[in-house]
């Protein structure tokens, strides 16, 4: 096997490139600068050149906000970088794994999302992402895996699990956090993980649901970060979403079922208070680091 990883110095894109390293799989990985997958030629070209048996796109425009006021350019990106990325896999005989999120999902629901319900984006970036989606299996049918992840974090970038560790360890006084919003808080390595596995198993093609199992708000997720820091908890404070208005609608609901990994070999993913504990010394180390 040859991998092709665009987006490679993203959270993903890194945690894939640790995974696949790790395996001794084969892999180019690619960065926006190297391969960017909004122009269909370049895209076509670099295919041709590297003739990868699987690449993943792990490249998106994902500042959530600025979409709203960026709908062309996030639009290239979602949309028609996995096109672009679609038409060329199949011309090289190449499967294709597309990262797809929770956006996609209108949010209002009670109950895990399944694999097979109705696109209602309330984003841009959602709607951008959920194009995306429809491209890829659209043009490459047998031949390509929708993984929808969400709540990722990792070591690496920005991201929320950082944001809190840093605050944690920081005794910075209290922290409002939002308790009105529940979702799966997801290690980018476990998704790495869950990515290889799927693409070894030879699984039919189709949509995943890549995010860790159980569920939190994002008040519970920065509780469990605050104990496995060792910081004082009752610094976190619960509040509603409305306190804190965005640009971009967020789910309220977010939770992904995991019901077609019955169908693989592969089990579902774990839940997301074993991974996160066993994140957390790397996140603390990054963000030490940073300081
Ligand atoms: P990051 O924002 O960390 O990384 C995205 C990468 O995409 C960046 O490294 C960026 O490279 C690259 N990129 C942007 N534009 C282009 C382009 N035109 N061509 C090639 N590369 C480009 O994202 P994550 O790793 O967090 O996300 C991975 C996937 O998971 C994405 O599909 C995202 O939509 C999805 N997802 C993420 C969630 C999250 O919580 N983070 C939640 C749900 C889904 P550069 O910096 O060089 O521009």
């Amino acid at each position: 096997m040859k991998w092709l990883i665009t987006g490679a110095s993203g959270q993903l894109g890194v945690a894939l490139q640790e995974e696949l390293t790790i395996r001794g799989i084969d892999f180019i990985a690619t960065n926006s600068s190297e391969l960017d997958v909004t122009k269909p030629l370049i895209v076509s070209q670099v295919v041709d050149l590297i003739k990868p048996t699987v690449i993943v796109n792990a490249a998106a425009w994902t500042d959530v906000d600025g979409a709203e006021l960026n709908k062309s350019a996030a639009y290239s990106v979602n949309s028609l970088g996995p096109q672009n990325l679609a038409i060329a896999a199949n011309k090289v005989g190449a499967r294709l794994v597309q990262i797809s999120t929770d956006y996609i999902f209108s949010g209002e629901a009670s109950v895990p999302w399944s694999e097979t319900a109705t696109h209602n984006p309330q984003s841009v970036y959602g709607s951008t992402k959920s194009d995306g989606e429809n491209f890829v299996l659209t043009a490459l049918p047998s031949k390509s895996y929708v993984i929808r992840t969400a709540w990722l974090y990792s070591s690496t970038g920005k991201n929320f699990a950082k944001t809190m560790a840093d605050l944690a360890l920081s005794n910075a006084g209290d922290v409002n956090v939002v308790n009105d919003q529940i979702g799966q808080p997801t290690s980018s390595a476990d998704l790495a993980k869950q990515i290889v596995e799927l693409v070894k198993s030879e699984a039919a093609a189709g949509i995943y649901h890549g995010t860790n199992s159980g569920q939190a708000t994002w008040f519970e997720f920065a509780q469990e970060i605050f104990t496995l820091v060792g910081a004082d908890v009752s610094r976190i404070i619960p509040v509603s979403a409305s306190e804190f208005p965005r640009p971009a609608k967020r789910p309220v609901y977010s939770v992904l079922g995991h019901d077609a990994w019955a169908g693989t070999t592969v089990p579902a993913m774990r839940n997301w208070r074993i991974a996160l504990e066993q994140a957390v010394p790397a996140i603390i180390s990054a963000v030490r680091a940073e300081e």
